[in-house]
């Protein structure tokens, strides 16, 4: 074959393939982020929703990217990415978190450093306007890993971060969703005499849309980051994988970076993060293999839906799920962003 047409058959190969599967192409720096995985109705997604979504994860791709074409940190070009999803109202993190079962919002977030293995976790904030920041803080400026409740949110206040009521985060789309679900959950837990149980059996769409974002930066070093209102009248202080290091969030130079969204509590029992890390590197298979085994067979097999975003030291993405959809969007060293809800786009 001659060079020219081998170029076009390989420009017209790199056009056609799915955005889950970006693997094969190396990139000096790179980065990828997901507004949550979960029962997306394909036929209730209008153009115009679509491209308010693909809008705003474009907007946070490129935040990230522009840091690290600068030369910043993964570290930072993450932070960068989910701020700007935690304060939009489409995702299910800051301002748009979900309502919990009293009708207040309680957010988690994580952060871990692929080079330190440095991390920082924050669980059941109700007043931290942005909670990947604290996370950043707790990481950076203490030293523990996670702190949770009253005490995250005094460490919060003497790090100078910006404190909101609780009602900052609320959205009429989430209440809504909120009556639907205890709607559901009064008729099914009359039935199974179990909240827990109830609870269990409510769809999808109640469950997901957290946010999170991996990196790579042009020193070599990848981070991950994740932030969650966590679930639709979740209760009795239910904390799910995304403030969990090693479940929802994780990164080692060594391996790979790993963000995830979906089912919490699977999430925590099989450590998806951690996990796809350790297949990588004691195995020594690629990012692609680690992480579609752990999420379209493991989980699948455990009954775990959601998805995750992975990114390695070489700039390979990879971003299965299992669920219908994935808002999600990638953008490599010299490329265009990409962003992307279903399968095969
Ligand atoms: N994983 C989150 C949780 O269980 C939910 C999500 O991904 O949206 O709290």
């Amino acid at each position: 074959m001659k060079l020219n047409s081998f170029k076009k058959l390989f420009v017209a190969t790199l056009l056609t393939l799915p955005i889950s599967t970006v693997s094969a192409f190396e990139a000096d720096f790179a980065i990828a982020i997901h507004g949550g995985a979960g029962t997306i109705n394909k036929a209730k997604m209008t153009p115009e929703k679509r491209a308010g979504y693909e809008k705003k994860l474009t907007e946070a791709v490129n935040a990230g990217y522009r840091l690290l074409e600068q030369g910043k940190s993964s570290q930072a070009a993450i932070i960068a990415a989910i701020q700007v999803l935690e304060d939009s109202p489409l995702f299910n993190a800051g301002r748009g978190a979900v309502y919990t079962f009293e009708g207040t919002h309680e957010l988690d977030a994580s952060i871990m450093d692929g080079r330190t293995l440095n991390a920082g976790a924050v669980s059941g904030v109700k007043n931290v306007k942005s909670p990947i920041a604290l996370a950043e803080q707790v990481m950076e400026n203490s030293v523990h890993v996670m702190l949770s409740g009253d005490g995250a949110e005094t460490f919060a206040e003497k790090q100078g971060l910006e404190l909101v009521e609780n009602s900052y985060f609320n959205t009429e789309a989430r209440y809504k969703s909120l009556l639907r679900a205890k709607k559901k959950l009064a008729v099914k837990e009359k039935e199974l005499k179990d909240f827990q149980a109830a609870h269990e059996t409510l769809e999808n769409e109640y469950k997901y849309g957290t946010v999170g974002a991996v990196a790579l930066d042009k020193n070599g070093n990848i981070s991950a980051g994740t932030s969650t209102g966590g679930m639709t009248a979740k209760r009795y202080g239910r904390i799910g994988d995304a403030p969990i290091i090693g479940a929802g969030t994780y990164a080692n130079n060594n391996s790979c970076a790993v963000s995830a969204t979906g089912h919490g509590e699977y999430f925590i029992r099989y450590h998806v993060a951690a996990d796809i890390c350790a297949r990588m590197e004691y195995q020594g298979i690629s990012l692609e293999e680690a992480s579609s085994k752990v999420v379209n067979e493991v989980l699948v097999k455990a009954g775990g839906s959601g998805g995750i975003i992975a990114i390695d030291a070489k700039g390979n993405i990879s971003m299965p799920f299992n669920s219908t959809g994935m808002y999600r969007a990638y953008r490599k060293a010299g490329q265009q962003a990409h962003a992307a809800i279903f399968r095969n786009e």
